[in-house]
């Protein structure tokens, strides 16, 4: 089951963590289209994921990986309220969709028995944001770009 929402919570523990999936996750950047909300996985809380939802506003070159990726707005990002962000990054929580479901399971069975019994809110670690806004995962950094 989805968590009824997705909102920031205080203070996340990091807790640096390999993503099983995500650097290999095989999507298209048309998959996603404008006004789609969706959330980039961020980690673990109280036995369910959690991560940022957002809306996405329209197509954007993502440079850290120089292939097309989807520019977002984060309604509580303040200072960063929009982030270029690539495809594989996101999941959709507007429409029912069977492949971003299947791959929002196989990152909880891959999470949730990893982290269980804990209960505070923790961040695995896989992103950043450049000054540039561009959302980076850790996998596409190790380029130096
Ligand atoms: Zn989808």
């Amino acid at each position: 089951m989805l968590p009824p929402s997705w909102d920031h919570q205080p203070t996340p523990v990091t807790a640096p963590t390999p993503d099983p999936l995500t650097p290999t996750r095989d999507i298209t950047h048309a998959h996603f289209q404008a006004g789609d909300t969706v959330v980039v996985l961020k980690g673990v809380a109280g036995g369910e994921l959690w991560g940022d939802s957002m809306r996405i506003v329209a197509p954007s070159w993502h440079t850290p990986t120089d292939e097309d990726g989807w520019r977002l707005r984060d309604p509580t990002g303040g200072a960063q309220s929009y982030v270029t962000a690539h495809p594989r990054y996101l999941v959709h929580l507007s429409r029912r969709c069977p492949d971003c479901l299947i791959y929002l399971r196989a990152m909880e069975d891959a999470l949730l028995t990893r982290f269980a019994g804990r209960d505070e809110l923790i961040d695995c670690g896989w992103y950043t944001t450049t000054a540039l806004g561009q959302l980076v995962h850790t996998a596409d950094t190790r380029g130096g770009r």
